[in-house]
């Protein structure tokens, strides 16, 4: 375990603040600046945004700079053990800041807050607020029950909340690329996985509301959507007059509110991804042809134990459905678990093929971490030891980047078009953007701005990015 009580110098120095009287908090835009900072999942980040629009309709407004805030709001993960220790040594910089400032307000928001509700407020005395994923229109009286010298929490878990009437406030935007939440939930139950518990039953928005914030998006000059939800597959809503509409539908819908706007999705789960779906991105230029579809391990023992619902066999036939439809070309990128409770060498020798079979683009890879209340931690035993973890894990990394670069290498000398989405990170002389399956473009800037389509020739590569020049 780590010491959650170490700050670093870097830390105690980005708290060295005036001391901020109750008085003086009260003058100060009447105590209603709020700073938000987000972990975890692209949700989490939408979820923020979602908050910081109902707390703006109540006279709040965000600040970026913390030392600012008259209440600090957390939005939290709860997915892996370690994310949940950021939080709490995160908290321990609060705790400072809260000693020259006591009327600062610190809430905890999201899946951490879900899931220990009140023993947070409980083993974190400086916590005022806790507040779970379906509470959030709750806030402003949550934060008025804080303001009156009590403790305030919700952990309410609705079947019905989707926030779908909420116009987001977009937060650290680039003005080109938005997120654009769908659904909400999971009801899958995978064994590992804490997110059934903390987000609660799945719910699909209406697609009117997803659509109107599409079209109001582009008008605003966005030019990428990503739709969101924990298994975006298995998206469904009936409107009125009873008609059902489904993801590769609800997906259609999308595309066609401008051929301008290109359309990703996130996350597609391996046992409800259908050829209607990868159809409807063939059927449209804009719908980027790119797939996220997490295996979690190429082992069906395995899979079975983590009750994912597919074998290896279900999963490859997917990618083969994907390549038939959609060619060489479309992005595939998994997540994997390494370590899970009874992982055998050989069971691990089995995600080490299927990365091989698969060669993915991209990968987000973790050692497995057991998760209070999940059926996993109930009924098996996490019995690969730490080491053992960490090994696998690195060579299921070492292998991806490899397989990165190889995919990388197939797009040097071709010509591809650019969504631009800003300067790169590493020179203001650069701008950076995508190509539809994914992959980052830097190229040398000519007189393009922001949101537009250029045509780049691909000259070289990392494993990570694409270099290139304009045509
Ligand atoms: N709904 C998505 C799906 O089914 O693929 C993923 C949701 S989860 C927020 C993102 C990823 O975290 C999972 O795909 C899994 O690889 C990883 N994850 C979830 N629980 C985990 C755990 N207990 N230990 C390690 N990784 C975990
Ligand atoms: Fe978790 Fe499985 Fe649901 Fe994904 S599909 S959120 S891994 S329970």
């Amino acid at each position: 375990m780590q010491d959650l009580k170490v700050l670093t110098k870097e830390e105690k120095e980005g708290l060295d603040v005036p001391r901020i009287s109750e008085d003086q908090v009260a003058e100060n835009s009447f105590g209603k600046k709020v700073y938000i900072e987000s972990y975890g999942c692209q949700m989490n980040f939408a979820d923020s945004e979602v908050v910081t629009s109902i707390l703006q309709e109540n006279g709040y407004v965000t600040t970026s700079n913390v030392k600012e805030a008259h209440t600090i709001l957390l939005n939290t993960c709860a997915i892996r053990e370690n994310a949940e220790h950021k939080i709490r040594h995160r908290l321990q910089v609060f705790t400072h800041l809260k000693a020259k400032n006591p009327a600062l307000t610190v809430g905890i928001l999201g899946c951490m807050a879900e899931r220990l509700k009140t023993k947070l407020i409980d083993e974190e005395k400086i916590v005022d607020l806790v507040a779970g994923p379906d509470a959030y229109r709750d806030l402003p009286a949550l934060l008025d029950e804080v303001s009156d010298g009590q403790k305030a929490i919700n952990v309410f878990l609705s079947r019905e909340e989707t926030y779908g009437n909420i116009e987001p406030v977009r937060l650290n935007s680039n003005g080109v690329t938005a997120m654009v939440s769908i659904m909400r939930g999971c009801d899958n139950m995978c064994t590992f996985c804490v997110v059934p518990y903390t987000r609660g039953r799945e719910r699909s928005r209406d697609l009117p509301s997803i659509i109107a914030e599409c079209e109001k998006l582009f008008q605003q000059g966005y030019r990428e959507v990503t739709l969101l939800g924990q298994n975006v597959d298995s998206y469904k809503w009936t409107s009125e007059e009873g008609q059902l509409v489904n993801f590769a539908q609800l997906l259609e819908a999308v595309a066609i509110v401008n051929p301008l706007l290109r359309v990703r999705f996130s996350t597609s789960h391996p046992k409800d991804i259908t050829d209607e779906v990868l159809y409807t991105m063939k059927k449209y230029d804009n719908i980027c042809k790119n797939i996220h579809l997490p295996a979690q391990s190429g082992s069906n023992r395995i899979l079975e134990l983590m009750k994912r619902s597919y074998t290896r066999e279900w999963y490859l036939d997917r990618i083969k459905s994907i390549r038939n439809i959609l060619g060489e070309e479309c992005g595939v990128s998994q997540d994997m678990i390494a370590g899970f409770c009874t992982e055998t060498e050989e069971d691990h020798q089995d995600t080490l093929s299927l990365l091989a079979d698969v060669e993915y683009d991209f990968g987000y890879m973790f050692a497995y971490s057991e998760r209070p209340g999940t059926p996993a931690e109930k009924k098996l035993t996490d019995d690969v030891p730490e080491e053992v973890k960490m090994r696998r894990l690195q060579e299921i990394i070492d292998l991806q980047r490899i397989h990165s670069a190889n995919r990388n290498e197939m797009w040097v000398g071709r010509k591809v078009q650019v969504l631009v989405e800003g300067d790169s990170k590493k020179s203001k002389l650069h701008h950076f953007g995508k190509i539809d399956s994914n992959k980052v473009v830097v190229f040398p800037k000519g007189n393009e701005v922001k949101g537009d389509y250029v045509f780049v020739n691909v000259n070289h590569c990392t494993s990570g990015t694409l270099l290139g020049e304009l045509c």
